[in-house]
């Protein structure tokens, strides 16, 4: 199905037809094997309404063809073209100001609207007919980046009714969904499902139950606008082909999860040097987005795009350094990917993006970057053909859930607290100490993980807290933290007893009162004193000069009930109670966290938790790396794959046994290259 190690993104209709050959001449020569094309293309591949015209893309896939090349078909809905716009302007998507965006962007449309709805059956119907029986054609991309430009659209009629059909499925009557939301505040109560609106923009206020159930409905719609999609391709394509979608690593607007039931893999788009930002993403916010991909099939994915070269739209981000693409695209492998498509094959003269450059520039002349990106594809084919599939055999793990993060979206408790940005700080402290890291969902099979943080479980049920009773029984460490069992499902608050609600048995405590602290810290230290001597400032203060230990964001005031103390807050009136507390039950342990920790407080709980459970790094003692060094592994069917990735702009001596060999890469008198990687045989 797979194996193509690398590829292009593809735009053959931006150029003139007797460029085509040039193009996959130079493709072939550079050792891609693979091109995604059309997923922007409607208005070219119908240029009028029922008038298909698909015979350009026959010569450009047939062109490639001859080359080695296969092709990856993108469905074009996130571009409807302007003829159906002026015909149907209800498609266009109405914002929660009321205000219609029109066309001249990107996903312009209304994924509920019904006569967009069979335009894009059609379309899906006429392409997948068209090129099923076309050998170079392997598989299908649906859409382009759901979620992304579209936000919090379309609050059209449309989508008000979808949203009122949707809320009566979930809750059977109007009562109910007054109950559910907690109508009874501010005069909302609804005596018909049809008096439902999304959430618009009001003079005043929203009710968080309502915002939470239109974060759910929106991400059910795109799945809904999905899998009309790929039940049409799946229906008429052999079944050799796959389908995917590019997905966009810690977006939320859709879950993953949901959506990768009707694909056959996930791919991500992966812009380290994105030209919203002056600087490079750190390693560890790579690598996070990576191993969240991975977390979302629980299997090798590709890159659907890899940053090749400057990015930008109306300003551009920072250039590269020479060795920085390559290292981002090992660094793509390292986690899980099993191809690496490039965006994109050459910098477009037109149009909004004509600042993201691809592989080749504006003038079509094979440059710097083509060489550079040439050098690392005959490095890393041969060792990609053989690890196909190999996946990181991983012993930590952080839960995920989307509707967590929506919660925190609607109500984030406290001044900059922010649920992804929690998980990134814990995947941080693991991740600098080279254990990796898998991410899961709330109710996935825990066991085979010796340690599991499931970070802000605001909203909870006794299920919940049942099946992360039973991991930790049967020998697991499981971490939560503040803000744990505050609301039921609804995002109502919890009556049933003092927090943490349904996890209070589990984690023998009770948190009767707390400190929103916001920007303020406060100072903790360890029971047993053997924590307190870090050498480290604090991130966010300068109270704790020396070992940097704080609590920051929050404060949980905890009252024991069984659980021992870890670490106590050393300051404010609440000063020597509990910040950090451990549980024992069964065979296992449940620690709780009771605050955001700064870094070095997040570091001494990661070394606690490493050595209470012997979770290492990659290799132990054989392999030692200095700081800005990361270490990986992919394993299949006994053999081991090590990466060794240079993060930073200097060269890097490391400690590596000489049993290791190494397969691609350099590491020569045990030393890497500025941004140098290599590729070693475990
Ligand atoms: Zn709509």
């Amino acid at each position: 199905m797979k194996n193509y190690q690398f590829g292009a993104d593809y735009y053959p209709e931006h150029w003139p037809e007797q460029r085509w050959p040039m193009d996959a001449k130079l493709m072939k020569e550079l050792g891609l094997k693979v091109v995604r094309m059309a997923e922007f293309s409607w208005h070219k591949m119908e240029p009028e309404e029922g008038h298909y015209d698909f015979e350009w893309l026959d010569r450009a896939i047939d062109i490639l063809r001859k080359e080695g090349i296969v092709s990856v078909l993108g469905t074009p809905s996130a571009a409807p073209p302007a003829w159906m716009i002026r015909k149907h302007p209800k498609i266009q998507p109405v914002g929660p100001d009321g205000i219609t965006r029109g066309f001249g962007g990107r996903h312009h449309d209304c994924q509920s609207n019904p006569v967009y709805r069979e335009y894009v059956k059609k379309m899906v119907t006429a392409m997948a007919e068209h090129f099923k029986d076309n050998p170079g054609v392997v598989g299908w991309q649906i859409d382009n980046e759901f979620g992304n430009s579209h936000y919090d659209l379309c609050m059209c009629d449309s989508c008000k009714t979808s949203f009122q059909k949707w809320l009566a499925k979930r809750y059977g009557s109007v009562d109910e969904l007054n109950k559910a939301w907690g109508t009874y505040f501010w005069s909302q109560e609804y005596n018909d499902f049809s008096e439902v609106y999304p959430p618009v923009k009001t003079p005043c206020g929203a009710n968080p139950s309502q915002v939470l159930d239109w974060k759910r409905f929106h991400s059910d719609l795109i799945c809904d606008f999905s899998k009309v999609q790929t039940d049409i391709i799946r229906s008429i394509v052999p079944k050799e082909h796959f389908i995917t979608h590019n997905c966009m690593g810690f977006s939320d607007i859709v879950s993953y999860y949901d959506l990768s039931k009707q694909l056959d893999f996930v791919c991500h788009d992966l812009y380290p040097f994105g030209y919203w930002r002056d600087h490079s993403l750190e390693p560890f916010e790579i690598g996070v987005e990576l191993d969240g991909i991975r977390g979302v099939c629980k299997a090798p994915f590709w890159i659907m795009e890899q940053q090749s070269s400057v990015t930008g739209w109306e300003i551009m981000g920072r250039k590269p350094a020479p060795g920085q693409v390559p290292l981002w695209a090992v660094d793509s492998v390292a986690h899980g990917a099993d191809t690496v498509v490039f965006f994109r094959w050459r910098s477009c003269l037109g149009g909004t993006e004509q600042y993201w450059h691809g592989i080749l520039p504006h003038s079509g002349i094979p440059g710097k970057t083509y060489e550079e990106i040439g050098r690392l594809i005959k490095d890393m084919t041969p060792v990609m053909k053989d690890m196909e599939g190999a996946m990181p055999v991983v012993k930590a793990a952080i839960v995920r859930s989307y509707e967590q993060g929506w919660a925190f979206d609607i109500q984030p408790n406290v001044q900059g607290l922010n649920y992804y940005g929690q998980l990134i700080k814990y995947y941080k402290a693991f991740h600098h100490k080279n254990i990796p890291v898998d991410f899961v969902r709330e109710d996935d099979d825990l066991s085979g993980y010796k340690v599991v943080i499931a970070p802000l479980q605001y909203l909870a049920d006794p299920d919940l807290a049942a099946h992360y009773e039973k991991y930790v029984k049967q020998g697991g460490n499981l971490v939560l933290t503040m803000r744990a069992g505050v609301k039921e499902r609804n995002n109502l608050c919890y009556a049933e007893g003092p927090l943490p609600g349904v996890f209070s048995g589990l984690l023998g405590i009770t948190v009767e009162e707390y400190d929103p602290l916001g920007s303020v810290c406060v100072p903790v230290k360890s029971v047993s004193g053997s924590e307190d001597n870090r050498d480290a400032s604090c991130d966010t203060c300068s109270k704790t000069a020396g070992n940097g230990l704080c609590a920051s964001k929050w404060a949980d005031i905890i009252t024991l009930k069984g659980a021992e103390p870890v670490f106590d807050y050393d300051g404010e009136s609440y000063e020597e109670t509990p910040a950090v507390t451990v549980n024992s039950l069964g065979e296992g342990k449940a620690w709780y966290v009771g605050c955001e920790p700064s870094e070095s407080l997040m570091e001494a709980i990661v070394d606690m938790l490493a050595k209470e459970t012997g979770t290492g790094s990659v290799e132990g003692s054989d392999i030692k790396v200095p700081a800005g060094v990361e270490v990986t592994s992919r394993e299949k069917n006994g053999k081991k794959w090590i990466f060794i990735l240079n993060h930073t702009d200097e060269e890097k001596k490391t400690d590596i046994s000489d049993r290791f060999r190494v397969l691609s890469g350099a590491l020569k008198d045990n030393k890497l290259q500025p941004y140098g990687y290599a590729v070693l045989e475990g």
